[in-house]
């Protein structure tokens, strides 16, 4: 899917922070990318972490030109295809109520 793409660099602080998350999914990328559709309303949003935390992931919220906040938002689970693989049915992926077009 095409991505807004905006970014917004991270400060130290929060790089580590989040990377110390327990349990932690990822590495911290130090400069966020906006996953949202092109031209999607609201805040520019990306993922910053994942950990134990059922249903929910830490993102980064921002507006253009503003600071970044980081929240812990539950995922979106609206439907959007089936695996060809395990016939299973493919969820968004980002958080409820985003901004534009669901992934
Ligand atoms: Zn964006
Ligand atoms: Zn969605």
């Amino acid at each position: 899917m095409e991505r807004c793409g905006l970014t917004v660099a991270l400060a130290v602080e929060d790089i580590e922070r989040w990377s110390a998350v327990k349990d932690a999914a990822y590495e911290v990328d130090p400069v966020m990318e906006c996953w949202l559709a092109p031209l999607h309303s609201g805040d520019h949003a990306s993922l910053v972490q994942s950990s134990l935390t059922p249903g929910r992931d830490w993102w980064a919220l921002w507006e253009t030109g503003s600071p970044y906040r980081i929240v812990l938002l539950p995922r979106c689970t609206v439907e959007t295809g089936i695996d060809i693989v395990d016939g299973e049915p493919l969820t968004c992926g980002l958080y409820g109520c985003h901004g534009g077009e669901h992934s």
